[in-house]
Formats: C-alpha cells, sequence, structure tokens
C-alpha cells in the first residue's frame, strides 16, 4: 500500500513538524516521531530497493522523483529525467492510450495497463504498470506509477503468437489464421471470392533439385505475390504448394480479372541460382455467398473447381458454378461405391472413449463410422453419411453400424473387458422411418446385447417437430436402450423441450469448447446448459476436449462426462484394446 502509507507519512510527517514547535517533548510525542521516521525508512526503502520501477509524477505528467530500478531499466540517470514530461517516453501508437490513463488517474481512479517506452538505446521496453493518485488532504497531488518489465514475456507472447499464426518458411500467415479470417468475413455479410492457387511445379523442384531449391522457389512466390497484391486481399499459406487468396470483389468479371493478373504475375520466369523456371499454376474459385456461407464449403469448392482447373489443359482459371455439375458427379460415383460397401466389407467401426470427469474412468465408447474406398482411401463420414441419406442407403448402412456395435460390446464383454455402454449415431432418416424401432429390437436380441448398454446417438434437430419426436423416443426406450442428444448447442432446440423428452445424455457440441478459455459468456451458457440439463435427470457430455484445460474447465462447468482428442482419437478395436490396456 505506497500510497497510503507516503500520504500517511506526509501527513504526519507535517504533524511532526508542529509538534517540533513545542518547548517540551513528551514520552508520547517521542514515540509518535520514533515510529514517523521509521515509516519514512519503510517507504524508502520500497521505494529505493524495488526492483520494479517506481516513479512519483506531478500533475503536469512531468517526472519528480524515480528510484534505482528506473534508471537502469531506462539507462537515463535521474537527473536528466526529472522535470521531463513521461509521455515522450512512450512509444508513440501507445501515447494517446497512456494520456488518456493518465487523465483517469488525475480524476482520482488508479488504473493498471500496458504499455512500452524507449530505453535511451532507443530499443522498446513492455512495462505493465499501475497507475494511483496521490492525496493529500483530500486533493491529488501527484502521481505514483510502478512499472514492472514484461518485455521477455511479450517477446515469448509474440514469438508464440507468430509460431501459431504464420508459416515459418515463408512468413505468411497459416492455415490458423486462414481459419479465424474467414470466420470473420463470412460475418461481414460482403461480397467475397476465395481463390485456392496451387503451383504446378513444385513438386518436380523438389524432386530434381532437392527440398532446399523447392523452399527458395516457395519463398520467391510468397514474397512475389505479396508485393502483387492490393490490400483488398489477403493472402495465407494453407499447407505445402497450397496457397489461399481472398479478395473483396462486386462482380465476378472482376474477381476473373484479378485472378487471371495473378495467375500471370506468377508465370514470370523465376531465377534459382543456375536455373531459370517458369512456374505455372491453377486456380479454383469460390464466392461468398453464392457458393456457401460457411468457411469449410467455401475452401472445399474453391479446392473442388481448382482440380477441375488442372484436369483442364488450357484454362488455369475456373469458377466453382462452372464445374459443379461435375462435383455431383463425384458424389453420384460416391453413391455407386457406397452401394457395394458392406457386401465387399470396406465398413468399418472406430471406437472413442468417454470418460467420467469424476472418476477418471472410461465411461462409455462411441462408435463412428469408418469407410475405407478401394480407390479414394478413407473417406470421411462427414462426405459419406449425406450420400448416404440422399440415396435411402442411410437405412441398411445404419442397421450395419448397430449390429457391428453391439457384436463388438458383447465380444469384449465376454472376454473381460467390462460392460461398457456404446454409442451409436442415428440418422434422422433412421429415426422418423417406422421399421427401425422393430430392426432394432431384432438386432440388440439376436446379439445378445443388454439394451441398457445401448446409446442411439440423435442430433438436435429432431426436437423440432416435438409430439411424434416424444411417441417415437418413448418406443426406443420401450426396448431398454438409453438416448443421447448429440451436437447439443449447434440447432434451434430450447431446453424446454428437454422436460419432455425421454433422454438421457446431452452431448454438448465442439463448437462450445473452441470458445470456452476466451469467452465469458460462452462459460456462462454452458454452466446454465449442464445444470439444467442436471435438472431434468440428464449427464451431459463435453464433446471435442482437446486439451486438459479445456477438460478442466468443462469440469468445473458442471459437465459429467468428456470425449476428445485429449483423451484418445477414434481408435480401430485393437487399439483400442490397447488403450484400455494402458490405462488399467
Ligand atoms: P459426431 O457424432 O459429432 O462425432 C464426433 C466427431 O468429432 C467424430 O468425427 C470425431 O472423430 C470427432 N472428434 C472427436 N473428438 C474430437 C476432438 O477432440 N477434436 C475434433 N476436432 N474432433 C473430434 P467423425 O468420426 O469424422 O464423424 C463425423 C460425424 O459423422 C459424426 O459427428 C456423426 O455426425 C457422423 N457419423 C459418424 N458415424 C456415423 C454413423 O455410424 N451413423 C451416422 N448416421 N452418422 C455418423
Ligand atoms: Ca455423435
Ligand atoms: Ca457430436
Amino acid at each position: 500500500m505506497l500510497p497510503e502509507s507516503r500520504a500517511r507519512s506526509e501527513q504526519e510527517a507535517g504533524r511532526a513538524v508542529e509538534s517540533d514547535g513545542f518547548p517540551e517533548e513528551t514520552p508520547e510525542s517521542q514515540e509518535v516521531t520514533r515510529q514517523l521516521q521509521e515509516s519514512e525508512q519503510r517507504y524508502r526503502s520500497l521505494f529505493e530497493n524495488n526492483v520494479d520501477v517506481v516513479v512519483t509524477f506531478g500533475l503536469e505528467g512531468k517526472f519528480l522523483q524515480m528510484n534505482r530500478a528506473t534508471e537502469q531499466l531506462l539507462g537515463i540517470p535521474a537527473k536528466e529525467l526529472v522535470g521531463t514530461p513521461f509521455l515522450q517516453m512512450i512509444v508513440p501508437e501507445r501515447r494517446a492510450h497512456s494520456e488518456r490513463e493518465f487523465f483517469r488517474v488525475l480524476e482520482g481512479t488508479p488504473v493498471q495497463y500496458q504499455t512500452a517506452v524507449y530505453n535511451r538505446r532507443r530499443e522498446v521496453i513492455d512495462l505493465h504498470v499501475t497507475v494511483i493518485p496521490i492525496h493529500y488532504e483530500g486533493e491529488i497531488t501527484g502521481i505514483h506509477c510502478i512499472g514492472k518489465d514484461i518485455t521477455k514475456q511479450k517477446q515469448l507472447e509474440r514469438k508464440l503468437n507468430q509460431l501459431a499464426y504464420f508459416d515459418p518458411l515463408t512468413g505468411l500467415p497459416n492455415r490458423n489464421s486462414l481459419d479465424t479470417n474467414l470466420s470473420r468475413q463470412v460475418g461481414e455479410r460482403r461480397k467475397f471470392a476465395l481463390l485456392a492457387l496451387d503451383l504446378d511445379r513444385l513438386k518436380a523442384v523438389n524432386e530434381t533439385w532437392g527440398r532446399e531449391a523447392g523452399d527458395r522457389l516457395l519463398k520467391i512466390i510468397a514474397h512475389r505475390l505479396r508485393d502483387f497484391l492490393p490490400s483488398s486481399a489477403d493472402f495465407f499459406r494453407n499447407s505445402g504448394d497450397d496457397f489461399i487468396v481472398t479478395y473483396y470483389c462486386d462482380t465476378d468479371d472482376e474477381c476473373l480479372g484479378f485472378a487471371r493478373s495473378l495467375e500471370a504475375r506468377l508465370r514470370d520466369p523465376v531465377v534459382l541460382g543456375e536455373i531459370e523456371l517458369s512456374i505455372t499454376s491453377r486456380i479454383g474459385i469460390s464466392t461468398f455467398p453464392d457458393d456457401g456461407i460457411d468457411p469449410d464449403a467455401l475452401l472445399r469448392k474453391a479446392d473442388t473447381a481448382m482440380f477441375a482447373a488442372r484436369r483442364n489443359g488450357r484454362n488455369r482459371v475456373a469458377f466453382y458454378r462452372d464445374v459443379k455439375s461435375k462435383d455431383d458427379a463425384r458424389q453420384f460415383q460416391l453413391e455407386i461405391a457406397l452401394r457395394s460397401a458392406i457386401a465387399n466389407d470396406e465398413l468399418s467401426l472406430a471406437f472413442q472413449p468417454q470418460i467420467d470427469l469424476a472418476t477418471g474412468e472410461v465411461h462409455g465408447l462411441e462408435a463412428l463410422l469408418r469407410w475405407l474406398h478401394p480407390q479414394h482411401g478413407q473417406v470421411p463420414p462427414d462426405q459419406f453419411i449425406p450420400v448416404a441419406e440422399e440415396s435411402g442407403l442411410i437405412h441398411e448402412i445404419g442397421m450395419w453400424v448397430i449390429e457391428a456395435a453391439c457384436r463388438q460390446a458383447v465380444e469384449w464383454n465376454h472376454a473381460g473387458l467390462g460392460n461398457l455402454p456404446v454409442s451409436v449415431n442415428i440418422s434422422i432418416h433412421q429415426f422418423y422411418d417406422d421399421e427401425f424401432a422393430g430392426q432394432l429390437e431384432n438386432v440388440i436380441r439376436v446379439s445378445g446385447m443388454d439394451p441398457s448398454r445401448l446409446v442411439l446417438e440423435i442430433t438436435e434437430s429432431i426436437s423440432s417437430n416435438s409430439d411424434v419426436v416424444v411417441a417415437q423416443l418413448h418406443r426406443f426406450k420401450a426396448i431398454g436402450v438409453r438416448i443421447a442428444i448429440d451436437d447439443f448447442g449447434t440447432g434451434y432446440s430450447s431446453l424446454r423441450y428437454l422436460k419432455d423428452f425421454p433422454v438421457d445424455y446431452l452431448k454438448i457440441d465442439r463448437s462450445f469448447v473452441d470458445h470456452l478459455e476466451s469467452n465469458e459468456k460462452e462459460r456462462r451458457l454452458v454452466a446454465t446448459i449442464t445444470a439444467l440439463a442436471h435438472n431434468f435427470g440428464l449427464q451431459t457430455i463435453a464433446e471435442g476436449t482437446e486439451t486438459a484445460e479445456q477438460v478442466a474447465i468443462m469440469r468445473e462447468l458442471g459437465a459429467d462426462h468428456a470425449q476428445g482428442y485429449h483423451f484418445s482419437r477414434p481408435l480401430a478395436p485393437d487399439a483400442l484394446v490397447s488403450w484400455l490396456a494402458a490405462r488399467a
């Protein structure tokens, strides 16, 4: 409490001077004087020996007094500093802010903030400052400032930020920056084009002249483009030789002109030591909002267009809208392949553990469908489930999933691995299918599965049509299975529905987790969801927890269980058994 002790010592010092005027010193006044001297010394020592910067300013912001730490940090002796205005020490971009804060203190409010000053050698020093008014007899007579040197911490922060958001090779913003930027841009609701740009020759350069030459080429291209692009464009390195440019444009023609000039600039020869190369590129374009309103869709579509531009010999620039029908053709091909996937034994299940946050034990497993396409390799469920739904194949595939999950659970139980509950995802199409409940019952009976160990995960969107839904849910409950609402928080259902639904679990969608650490509102929302869920007798499962910190926050906010990469990715059955064994 520096200001108080200072203020007190000044006041008491004032009184001490008065008492000096008395002819006789009483024992009491001697004691007061001693105490005063002691407190004055304590203050001096706190001031002088403090490792932090301690400065007193006059009301007009000039240096009055400072400790040794200040002289050392700034490299300027006190006698030079006294009488100079502090504002000239502050780096220009912080001056206005520091000045505003100074005026707040003059009005009596203590403040804390971060700022940066120059030292004698014009090096920037980052400071965390606490600035407090000095009160004397009800008036503000000056200002104390305590500053902590946070230069190292700031440097580390900048470095981490650089690592997280920039590609070390080219210095360009990376995939993370792209994600952040796209989310912001789609929020602005202004038309823009997303250009996926791919270099034709990088692979050949790497193979012929080595990776170092390839890296040099990337750097040259990155710098060239950065100089070329107008301020209405942003430029990212997505991965490898794959760059993304976003560009505000009002018409498709404008965008096409821009893409062509970009491509032409890239074709200018590149000199790599002895070698002179001509680099060709392909550009695929999707536009917001015409081709999609979410970043993933825009990226995917720009990619599709880029691939089409690559197949097409002459045209190096392609719009998604012009190649769309070919994209539909891919869907059609997927559908044909999916038809024979079960018969060809291409489907399998991966299992992701769900952890009980109170005990740390495995609470259950979620079965996730995997498709190994003979030509395309692993196709993500997000891509083929919609195809299965549109084509009606989902009924057969969905039943295969339940059968396989039950078979696996029974097998593990017999092998002594415990009777862990297994969740399966149910498509909305299955949910509304009148035959589904009968088939489900049948599969459970044949497999020997304990129905109370089977959890059906149903997405939140069912809650829109609530009478039919409640009746259907009761049919499932009658079979003895449990029910989870999946991806809770992404749809439109209100928590109000929950009390009418015979549901056991609520899975809090992954999108909440992303914002927990920084967003207080999000945390309150999650706390409300878990509290209401508990009120209705439901347990909550936090999805997509990737870090220990996220898990800890979710536990604090009342989640019962958590699932996510922090504990484990979805694992093939053998890998899951090893994972369980390693924990035991
Ligand atoms: P979902 O039901 O929300 O499944 C969770 C998805 O999140 C899984 O993706 C899983 O791999 C992923 N995930 C788990 N933990 C994390 C994490 O910590 N971070 C991140 N970023 N992701 C995590 P997957 O396996 O690709 O499945 C995607 C979606 O496909 C599922 O979302 C589900 O809606 C659907 N799906 C999967 N299997 C089936 C199925 O058998 N039937 C139906 N109808 N849909 C399925
Ligand atoms: Ca799920
Ligand atoms: Ca989910």
